[in-house]
């Protein structure tokens, strides 16, 4: 968990561009967009998979959810954007701290996310 680069984010080691934090969650920007607005709504607590989560993992990561919709106007999101959870090796899990690609400000065509290249 201590090289954990999301967990480093969240403790200011490591740089990012945070647009919310909250004591849930923070929202940064992808250091790699793979849309025109790519962020990333990253749970405080650090966990790799939603299969790991206890109830109370399962109402925060909700109410992270709840909050990302809330957000998503200032965020550039309005017109509706792409919400992306990858878990583990087939989905191409890269970061093993649970985060959601928020991916928008375009409009997304469904091979978009992992393909934009
Ligand atoms: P995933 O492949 O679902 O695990 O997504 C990990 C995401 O984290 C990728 O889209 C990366 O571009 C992004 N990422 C990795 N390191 C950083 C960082 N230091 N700041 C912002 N985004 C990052
Ligand atoms: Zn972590």
């Amino acid at each position: 968990m201590n090289d954990c680069v999301f967990c480093k984010i969240i403790k200011g080691e490591i740089p990012s561009e945070k647009l919310y934090e909250d004591d849930l969650m923070v929202v940064i920007k992808d250091i790699c967009p793979k849309a025109e607005k790519h962020y990333l709504a990253i749970p405080k607590k650090h966990f790799k998979l939603l299969s790991e989560m206890t109830a109370q993992d399962a109402v925060d990561l909700g109410n992270c959810m709840k909050k990302a919709g809330e957000l998503a106007e200032t965020l550039g999101l309005q017109n509706g954007f792409r919400l992306i959870i990858n878990q583990g090796e087939d989905a191409d899990q890269t970061v093993f701290h649970l985060h959601m690609h928020l991916l928008g400000g375009q409009k997304l065509q469904e091979t978009d996310y992992k393909n934009k290249d």
